[in-house]
């Protein structure tokens, strides 16, 4: 990688790009941006090993969009994606960093969505396609899609296009654009198949790997949570409640918009917070980093660039609450904890589908990270009250109490109340502020008293998510600028579905038993096993390695799936696929024992090519292969889950925590 470049201007980005970042409030390239923009600017060819979370989406959006004929309503770009959910963001991306740039036209086209609709959108006309291969290809064979001015073609995510079989389409689309493109592959990994394509296709391209130096970190703890659903902020609030040991913390972010976003939010929560970005002049940051030292501070929210150089003994805790582009940038980040001989203690939010950075900051700080489940509403609970009871002994044990004292027994004896009342009246007043129970929460001391109608978790009890995010969103929805909503962004069924990325993916492992399932839509709803799979594996949770063979009949499908439970069953019934319901159910005996043989669809001309998606979502066969032995749907193992099982549920961390040493009058007085 080149020396870190520090704007965005010195990579010569049009100025319309320049102030749509700048909304946006990313402050500095990302190493993918810095090293990919340029390459992508002078035409080179581009070879990009980088995972989600790294910015590959603006290394290859902000170049293409700079480079874009405006005037020329025909597709000069096309984005290959693996799913529908990525088309849809990278897609939006672009509408994003596009935002100053009149008339452009971005077209996302998937699998699943109504052709009608496609065909409406293709011919009205659009600058930059983002698809995925089928239905890419679909296009170009209908003659839909026009790609004779295509100048540069992405393939994005490639080792999951592998993973999920779509390689040969991928293949055929590349042999069916003009020669002289430019072309860019990005991918987490690099299997043999994927470098195969690359020097097939690829003109000298420039190789770009993110660096990843391995450094010890042997006084930081390191934990991770995994962000399901949006609602960051809360699990952050619930973190700093229970925490151990905390002192103070730096939270980064990637935005500047972020810092300032997220510090509010916490300041209107009680922390004692600022943010702490680039936009601050040096007498302000050194401001805000000296009352972090003095404690008038305990928690800055920061962006890498403006933490750099960071040295303040107190900060116990780092909170990565975006994740770092690449294991450099975490390594840097941590290391503002841990310092003058202190242990320090490392948080990373981590969404599934940026789980190989995990992989890498293990590998990196050579170091296991251990997961931590959300703490429940009544563990915070819990922790209130242990503070609460201690200030009390505290209190008991270092004041002068004597004047107090007659206050209470006055009235005890004026009023005709119990001690018992006159305390449990005034831990109330005390704890208005604060309260010890708050909404919703479980009644944290209900343990000791038999009466209770409570139940408290105990530590070591499985956790819960959070029950319903509550009004407020996470900042990363809040505080995205607003941009003019294309229709295809409302519209997609796709967009509707939850995004791939926050369905937790299920392992199954308890049973292991394989059911064969059939499903209502079949070959004359026009349904492809990839379309299937998809479905299946986004909206279940279920890993795409779990699914088994999948047989077309006319009008329904079978598809071998593991046991499925019961609240799978009922999520998967309304599942689409086809703008149909699946309606799935186990499958009768001797249903689906057909094999399945592909016919060519009516609007299908019969003719020789490549074999299509549905047949590159299984294993290839010879001809005259023995279907009923016909095993398993396989995929390499180049999944994000390794060799965990993909879906962890929520495991509580090693050991029990004692109790909160920190005093209640931590929080910020206000
Ligand atoms: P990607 O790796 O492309 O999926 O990007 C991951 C996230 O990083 C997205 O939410 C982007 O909006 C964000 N991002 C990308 N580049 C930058 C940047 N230079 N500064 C701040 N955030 C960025």
């Amino acid at each position: 990688m080149t020396e870190p470049i520090e704007s965005f201007a010195a990579l010569n980005l049009p100025a319309p790009l320049l102030s749509a970042l700048a909304e946006v409030g990313y402050e500095t390239p990302s190493p993918i941006q810095a090293a990919c923009i340029p390459l992508f600017m002078a035409g080179r060819d581009l070879l990009g090993e980088a995972q989600t979370g790294t910015g590959k989406t603006a290394a290859f959006a902000l170049p293409l969009l700079a480079r874009l004929d405006l005037n020329l309503k025909a597709p000069q770009a096309l984005v290959l994606t693996p799913t529908r959910e990525l088309a849809i963001q990278v897609a939006e991306a672009f509408q994003k960093y596009a935002h100053h740039m009149p008339g452009f036209h971005v077209l996302p086209i998937y699998g699943g969505q109504s052709m009608v609709i496609q065909l409406r959108a293709l011919s009205r006309g659009a600058h930059i396609i983002v698809g995925t291969p089928g239905r890419v290809m679909d296009h170009l064979e209908r003659k839909s899609l026009d790609l004779s001015n295509l100048k540069s073609l992405v393939l994005d995510e490639a080792d999951e296009m592998l993973r999920m079989g779509f390689i040969d389409d991928v293949e055929w689309i590349l042999e069916h654009t003009p020669a002289a493109r430019q072309t860019a592959l990005f991918s987490a990994t690099m299997p043999d198949p994927i470098r195969r394509i690359a020097q097939r296709y690829l003109r000298e391209p420039e190789q770009v790997k993110i660096r990843s130096a391995t450094t010890t970190v042997a006084a930081i703890k390191q934990k991770y949570w995994q962000v399901r659903g949006a609602d960051k902020l809360e699990a952050l609030t619930r973190m700093l409640e229970i925490e151990e040991d905390f002192d103070a913390a730096i939270i980064f972010v990637r935005t500047k918009l972020a810092t300032v976003d997220l510090a509010d939010k916490l300041e209107a929560r009680g922390y004692a917070a600022a943010a702490l970005s680039g936009d601050l002049t040096q007498g302000l940051r050194e401001q805000v980093i000296d009352r972090l030292k003095s404690g008038s501070l305990d928690i800055v929210v920061a962006t890498d660039v403006a933490a750099r150089g960071i040295d303040v003994p107190r900060v116990s805790h780092v909170i990565n609450y975006d994740v770092p582009y690449d294991t450099e940038a975490y390594v840097h980040r941590i290391g503002r904890t841990g310092r003058a001989g202190r242990a320090g203690v490392a948080i990373l939010f981590i969404s599934p589908r940026e789980m190989r950075m995990l992989k890498a900051i293990e590998r990196a700080t050579r170091q296991p990270i251990e997961p931590i489940a959300l703490p429940t509403r009544g563990e915070v609970a819990e922790r209130r009250v242990t503070q609460f009871k201690q200030q009390i002994l505290d209190t008991i044990a270092e004041e002068n109490l004597d004047f107090f004292y007659e206050v209470v027994r006055r009235m005890e004896t004026e009023e005709s109340v119990a001690t018992r009342q006159i305390a449990a009246a005034l831990a109330f007043l005390a704890q208005r502020e604060r309260p010890l129970r708050p909404d919703g929460m479980e009644d944290p001391v209900a343990s000791s008293r038999t009466e209770s109608p409570y139940a408290v978790p105990s530590r070591g009890a499985p956790s819960r998510a959070v029950p319903s995010p509550r009004g407020e969103s996470s900042y990363a929805a809040s505080s995205a600028p607003t941009f003019d909503k294309p229709a295809w962004s409302e519209r997609s069924e796709a967009a509707e579905r939850k995004p791939r990325a926050e369905a937790p993916k299920r392992a199954f492992s308890a049973s292991g038993v394989t059911v064969r399932y059939r499903i209502e839509v079949g070959k004359n709803q026009g349904a492809l096993p990839k379309e299937i799979v998809g479905a299946i594996a986004n909206e279940g949770g279920i890993d795409g390695k779990l699914i088994g063979q999948i047989n077309l009949f006319d009008d329904y499908s079978t598809v071998e799936l593991p046991e499925l439970p019961n609240d799978l069953l009922e999520t998967l019934k309304r599942t689409r696929v086809r703008q149909l319901p699946l309606r799935i159910r186990p499958a009768a005996p001797g249903e689906g024992e057909k094999t399945f043989a592909r016919r060519p669809r009516a609007d299908e001309a019969p003719k020789a090519r490549r074999p299509r998606e549905d047949e590159a979502a299984r294993p290839r066969r010879p001809a005259n292969a023995d279907f009923s032995a016909r095993p398993k749907r396989e995929f390499s193992d180049a999944g994000s889950g390794g060799n965990k099982p993909p879906y962890r549920a929520d495991k509580k961390p090693a050991g029990t925590k004692p109790p909160f040493d920190k005093p209640f009058a931590k929080r910020k007085e206000r």
